[in-house]
């Protein structure tokens, strides 16, 4: 991505897919970039994803970097107030007030990148993901590998009987899987 910078502008890009897709990845080779630019960089997630790490964000692959565990959205907003560069991920966790919290962030000149599911368990449309994905300047899918049958896939199956949308989990929970090998779960 080639982005011609003028300073005091800022702007959001989102990174969004499946789980397994390559998101948080994606996000730390960003994140770091701007680090090794000298740029000052805050980094986020919600508190509720302590899968690998409290105060870290971490990739499937084992990549980590330091991050700010936050309850809220609005809480992102208060610490951010130094940086330039702000980074997101598990943006499904924050609910539709991220919105708000990324447009006011970038429209104070910062750079916002922000990951999350832009699907949920059942291939619903996950917000805020899709709203943001609207106002966004710059949007990137990442596709996993379907478990099933090896292609490109977009969508989280959930191989549990859990109906909750919101089940913090890894591999013994979601399995990624395209579009012909996703069952939906049923209605209830
Ligand atoms: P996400 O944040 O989208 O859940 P991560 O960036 O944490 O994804 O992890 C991506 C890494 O997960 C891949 O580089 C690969 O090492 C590993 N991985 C495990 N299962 C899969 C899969 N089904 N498809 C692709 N990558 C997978
Ligand atoms: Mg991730
Ligand atoms: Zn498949």
């Amino acid at each position: 991505m080639n982005i011609i910078r003028r300073k005091g502008v800022g702007w959001i890009e989102v990174i969004c897919g499946s789980m397994y897709s390559g998101k948080t990845e994606e996000l730390i080779r960003r994140l770091r970039r701007a680090q090794i630019a000298r740029q000052k960089v805050s980094i986020f997630k919600p508190k509720i994803d302590t899968r690998y790490s409290a105060d870290e964000i971490v990739s499937h692959s084992s990549l980590r970097l330091e991050s700010i565990p936050v309850e809220s959205a609005w809480e992102i907003l208060e610490k951010a107030e130094d940086a330039d560069v702000v980074g997101i991920d598990e943006a499904q966790f924050f609910g539709m007030e991220l919105v708000d919290v990324c447009q006011t962030l970038a429209d104070k000149g910062k750079r916002v990148i922000v990951a999350g599911l832009d699907q949920d368990y059942r291939g619903e449309p996950f917000e805020p993901i899709p709203q943001l994905l609207a106002v966004a300047e710059y949007i990137t899918k990442t596709l996993a590998i379907c478990m099933v049958c090896g292609n490109p896939a977009n969508r989280t199956q959930r191989i549990t009987k859990d109906e909750e949308r919101v089940i913090v989990g890894g591999r013994d929970i979601y399995e990624a899987r395209c579009r012909k090998c996703f069952k939906p779960p049923k209605k209830p």
